[in-house]
């Protein structure tokens, strides 16, 4: 055993997984990221994760908190350190169907919450793959397939209970605590390590869920005409758009889904978007939501997604914008384009209600490349975006810097997240991104 883990503490007895253990193999990695910590704590409890801190600090060991390993920077592993990984704290209770008050805690992966919570007949909006983390969604955002109807995942966080890096245990809701609650609900990483959330719930039955396919001219009219229907659209629907290009010719793959199982509301709510062009309907249905964040995403991580994500936020489809986006996907080294839209509950919240503070901006563009001239082929294509862009969301950075964190907390936001972590995290133990 590595001289400075002799001394793990008994309760963490059986917990620690090192190098040598016959598990480590499939813990020491991310989604998009091959780590080499010299362990991986598994806490059982909010007490274990105190624990692992404590350790962690005994032995001088840098920390990587993990939850669904989804994240895109790879900060959910390290070289050397201490990886705490939640995922053995995956309990879903409802704790009160009337107030559609559910707990989860932070390392569920959302095909699990998704799973729990359809024979209550209850969702909560979280992102478009069900392998990914309760903890990373919940701390940061959460631009879920219902996220028109539902708002963002944060939106609905009512408390959340918290292990400080101190070790200190707090369970901050509005009443005890407002300050963490705030700092928790979109800039969490900073703040503390999050064991467990209540969420207020949706009601969901079945929804309607369709994959259209449509032409996309290199001027973007295509992009402007789906902007505009989605300005218009009931909050029912939501819709993905991943943008696909084969030499000049450029197509928009959407994924629409309305939250409702109404044959004429689906019908009403799609109907607009056929109009954006040439399009065709690749399927139609209605059928649950574990559908679409499905148990059969559920995987283990070991690095084998590299990749450098970036992302902004747009407040409308300018003729130039939409322009600057099929150029950057028809690029000769091409970068994979998401939109997703934003709008109706979205931009219920207060800017300052929470530290996730975009309210007015309607599309999230969201911006990948691959290996193995990752870096250099998204910062060539994200220049002619980035100043379309206001504002960014801080889980989808692969690179997350002093900028990055400008975009993405702007103004007394910003402010007020820096002075949260500095409060709660002076010894800066959980490292998050800038500023100091
Ligand atoms: C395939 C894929 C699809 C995605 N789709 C969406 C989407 O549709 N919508 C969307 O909003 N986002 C989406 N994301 C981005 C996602 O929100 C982030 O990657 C998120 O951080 C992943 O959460 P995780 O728990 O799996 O991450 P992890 O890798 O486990 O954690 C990443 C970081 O988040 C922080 N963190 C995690 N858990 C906690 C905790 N319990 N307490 C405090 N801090 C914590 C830590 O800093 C940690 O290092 C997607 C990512 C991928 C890879």
């Amino acid at each position: 055993m590595n001289a400075t883990l002799d001394t793990v503490p008994t309760g963490l007895a059986g917990k620690v997984v090192i190098p040598d253990d016959r598990r480590y193999r499939l813990l020491r990695s991310t989604y998009t990221t091959v780590g080499r910590p010299a362990a991986v704590v598994l806490p059982e409890s909010a007490g274990d994760v105190a624990a692992a801190l404590r350790f962690a600090r005994e032995t001088g060991l840098r920390v990587a908190v993990r939850s669904g390993g989804h994240g895109l920077s790879g900060s959910g592993t390290n070289e050397g350190g201490l990886v705490i990984d939640l995922s053995a704290l995956h309990r879903v209770d409802v704790l009160d169907r009337g107030s559609r008050l559910v707990r989860v805690e932070a390392g569920a992966r959302w095909a699990q919450v998704a799973e729990a919570l359809a024979p209550h007949g209850l969702a909560i909006s979280s992102g478009d793959h069900g392998n990914v983390g309760v903890g990373g969604i919940a701390t940061g955002g959460g631009v879920g397939w219902l996220v028109r109807q539902y708002g963002l995942t944060v939106d609905h966080i009512r408390a959340v209970e918290v292990v400080l890096p101190d070790g200190t245990f707090v369970r901050a809701d509005a009443e005890a605590e407002p300050d963490l609650l705030w700092v928790m609900r979109g800039a969490g990483a900073g703040a503390g390590i999050a064991v467990a959330f209540e969420i207020e719930a949706m009601e969901l039955g079945d929804i309607g869920y369709a994959q259209l396919v449509a032409a996309v001219d290199p001027a973007g009219e295509t992009l402007r005409r789906w902007a505009d229907v989605m300005a218009r659209a009931p909050r029912e629907l939501s819709t993905a758009v991943m943008l696909s290009s084969q030499g000049i010719s450029t197509a928009a793959f959407i994924t629409a889904v309305v939250s409702s199982d109404s044959p004429s509301v689906i019908r009403d709510a799609l109907e607009p978007l056929l109009g954006i062009g040439d399009v065709t309907v690749r399927q139609a249905h209605v059928g649950p939501y574990t559908e679409l964040v499905a148990s059969l995403h559920l995987h283990a991580n070991a690095g084998q997604m590299p990749s450098s994500t970036t992302n902004g936020l747009l407040t409308g489809m300018t003729p130039d914008a939409a322009r600057a986006l099929v150029t950057a996907s028809a690029a000769p080294d091409p970068v994979l384009i998401q939109l997703r839209s934003l709008g109706g509950a979205t931009h219920d919240p207060a800017p300052s209600a929470m530290a996730f503070a975009h309210r007015h901006q309607n599309t999230l563009v969201v911006a990948s490349a691959f290996p193995p001239d990752d870096r250099a082929t998204l910062a060539a294509a994200w220049t002619p975006l980035a100043r379309h862009t206001d504002g960014a969301y801080v889980n989808f950075e692969s690179a997350p810097d002093e900028a990055t964190f400008a975009r993405a907390y702007p103004g007394p936001t910003g402010t007020r997240v820096t002075d949260l972590w500095k409060r709660y995290d002076p010894d800066r133990v959980l490292r998050p991104q800038p500023p100091a």
